[in-house]
């Protein structure tokens, strides 16, 4: 498959809050990708050389300047993102910890495997394995707007510290924090051409999935990610897809009420909305849905929608065409009977209307509107009554999704048993989110939210390729080598009996039978 996609020649960072343009890049065009990925492999081979320690001291500087430059780095991710400066510099803190942890666990993890041991099964007894790690190459990762530092880090970290070479299609939108993650890198002493930063659109992403790439990480929406996974398939590629949710968020009849509504709204409200985790159905029971909705509804009256620079908590939307898709979407539940519970106030004057969505709860949701069947990427929360925990289960589960959700009860093992039968990659017990921001937790979806995990060690093991080492203690002919006769089968029968049979009668009688055998064959004796 050619792509066919157009390619811009420019990339345009540009604040959500204003539509201001305050940073442009020249885009790679898709023709000159396959030249970037022969130079990062080039590059590559020199870093898989650097034993693991070394390349872990480069992230624990990676680290180290990223700490010096966290304010400038928090101020990039708001000016492109939108986000509030609270979130931009809970991000930072989130790649922080994210490089800490891999730096120290990465080397241990690569070593393991290296320990020898002997295999399963009495005949391989002199046998002795090891499993190498070794780097796939060229790993491409194309990253979204809407986390523009963390989601790309959280893929980047490991992939280096395995010795990959990473070349980094970031968001379109979001160019400028991948530039300065790459800066504070070469900074940090990461040789050049290992971590390559490639600005562009679709194309340059689809180029990057058509080039010469070992694996991709894609992290985006499931409409792109089916055309990346057909792209991979065809070639034989390997990939790890993390797309879309729409998380559910199942309040019990034994929540801790004020905590839910607080805790479902932050986790909805937050980013604008625009988190891939975030709890976007919420299924209450019916003898607290009332409860619940008159709680998430002050929360919402008091937010203050509005630039974030200037203090706002929920800020623009990241493009007023996702305001107008959003608009779409409410307009689908509504026409089908929903209500709108509770409605932010609108931004202050001065704060071009256009670019935001007002934080917006919907009740009396049915299973066939919009807001329940498609991605709803934006501040709009959809609340239906369910009769008990069984019903919410089932509704949760009955979507084409399965990234995250959530859980809220104050009966923890209750909460653990409806968390088993969520079909999901993971549950938050009274809590949203946090999931995906956790060094050490595996992240990932199941069906349409993707396939494959990043993240914890997992997502080490997703940048490597395991090779097993099988040494011989005692190198000599193999009994089951040719020569095959009645002796060697009746052996082998026996050798079956006595690994295997169901009585000890039958076990010794198998193990006298292999032992002649054995001493036949190694007699070179045939019958
Ligand atoms: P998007 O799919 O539009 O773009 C994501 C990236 O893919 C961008 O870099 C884009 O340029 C590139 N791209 C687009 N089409 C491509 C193609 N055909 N081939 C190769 N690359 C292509 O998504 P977005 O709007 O940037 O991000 C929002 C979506 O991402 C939401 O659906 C959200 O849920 C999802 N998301 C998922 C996770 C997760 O961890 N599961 C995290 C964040 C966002």
């Amino acid at each position: 498959m050619t792509s066919t996609l157009r390619t811009p020649d420019v990339v345009a960072s540009i604040d959500p809050a204003t539509g201001e343009t305050w940073r442009r890049f020249d885009a790679v065009p898709a023709g000159e990708v396959p030249l970037l990925i022969e130079s990062a492999r080039a590059a590559q081979r020199e870093w898989a050389r650097v034993p693991p320690r070394e390349r872990a001291d480069v992230v624990r500087r990676l680290r180290r300047r990223l700490f010096a430059r966290r304010g400038d780095m928090a101020r990039s991710i708001t000016r492109e993102s939108g986000k509030s400066p609270v979130e931009a510099i809970g991000e930072v803190l989130l790649t922080l910890e994210f490089a800490r942890w891999y730096a120290r666990v990465t080397p241990r993890e690569l070593r393991r495997g290296t320990r020898a041991f002997t295999p399963a099964g009495i005949a391989l007894a002199r046998k002795r394995v090891r499993i190498v790690h070794e780097p796939l190459g060229v790993i491409g990762c194309i990253s979204p707007w809407n986390y523009p530092l963390v989601l790309a880090a959280g893929v980047v970290i490991p992939a280096l510290l395995t010795g990959n070479a990473v070349v980094l299609k970031p968001s379109e939108l979001t160019t400028a924090s991948a530039v300065l993650l790459a800066d504070l890198f070469r900074e940090a002493g990461l040789p050049g051409g290992v971590l390559t930063v490639a600005p562009g659109g679709a194309e340059t992403g689809a180029a990057l999935v058509e080039s010469g790439t070992d694996k991709i990480f894609f992290i985006g929406s499931e409409a792109a990610g089916r055309k990346v996974a057909l792209a991979c398939a065809e070639r034989l590629k390997p990939y790890v897809l993390e797309l879309g949710g729409s998380d559910a968020a199942i309040v019990l009849d034994d929540a801790d009420v004020d905590l839910a509504a607080e805790g479902i709204a932050w986790g909805r409200f937050a980013n604008a909305g625009q988190s891939c985790v975030a709890p976007k159905r919420v299924f209450v029971v019916a003898p607290i849905h009332d409860a619940f909705v008159e709680r998430v509804t002050a929360v919402v009256h008091g937010l203050r929608v509005g630039p974030t620079a200037n203090g706002g908590d929920v800020g623009p939307v990241i493009r007023p065409r996702q305001v107008a898709l959003l608009d779409e979407q409410l307009g689908d539940a509504m026409a089908r009977g929903a209500r709108v519970a509770a409605r932010a106030a609108a931004p202050p004057a001065g704060a071009d209307a256009e670019r935001y969505f007002l934080p917006t709860v919907l009740t009396e949701v049915s299973p066939d509107m919009r807001v329940m069947t498609e991605e709803t990427f934006g501040p709009l929360l959809a609340v239906q009554r369910v009769r008990d925990e069984r019903e919410a289960i089932e509704r949760a589960n009955a979507t084409s999704f399965g990234l995250a959700g959530s859980v809220w009860s104050t009966n923890h093992a209750r909460a653990r048993l409806v968390a088993e039968q969520l079909d999901v990659g993971a549950v938050m017990i009274n809590d949203s989110v946090t999931s995906a921001g956790m060094a050490d937790v595996p992240h990932g979806g199941n069906r349409s939210s993707g396939i494959g995990r990043s993240h914890g060690l997992a997502g080490i093991h997703e940048c490597v390729r395991s090779k097993a080492i099988i040494d011989d203690l005692l190198p000599m002919r193999q009994l089951w080598w040719f020569g095959y006769d009645e002796s060697l089968l009746r052996g082998l029968d026996d050798s079956a009996r006595m690994s295997h049979g169901p009585t000890v009668g039958e076990r010794i009688a198998g193990a006298l039978g292999t032992a002649r055998m054995v001493m036949a064959r190694l007699r070179g004796k045939r019958g």
